[in-house]
């Protein structure tokens, strides 16, 4: 995964079309989730939905990040998803799941 995280804050251009950088982003992520697979061919979430706590085929992860965005973790006491502030151990992984992929890997 490319260190640079910035397509994460450019879902959208001026016109509210997903970005390509965006696209390419969430791109690179699935291929190196897809690493992480579990045996049904599903991997993590990290929409702001799913908050890293689901597993969807990569298909459903691509069109959840299209349509809810990345999970935000700016800051470990903010990081929570669209719905709940999530536990201690749950941002733990969250946070390491999008920030330090190497940490599954
Ligand atoms: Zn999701």
């Amino acid at each position: 995964m490319s260190s640079d995280r910035s397509w994460m804050q450019h879902r959208f251009d001026e016109r509210n079309n997903i970005t390509d950088e965006y696209k390419d982003g969430v791109k690179e992520f699935i291929d190196f989730a897809l690493k992480k697979k579990d045996t049904h061919g599903n991997i993590r979430c990290p929409c702001n939905e799913c908050g890293n706590l689901s597993f969807h085929q990569p298909e459903r992860v691509t069109y959840h990040l299209y349509r809810y965005g990345i999970i935000e973790v700016s800051d470990k006491t903010q990081l929570h998803t669209g719905h709940r502030l999530l536990g201690d151990e749950e941002r733990k992984l969250a946070k390491y799941y999008v920030l330090g992929c190497h940490i599954f890997a």
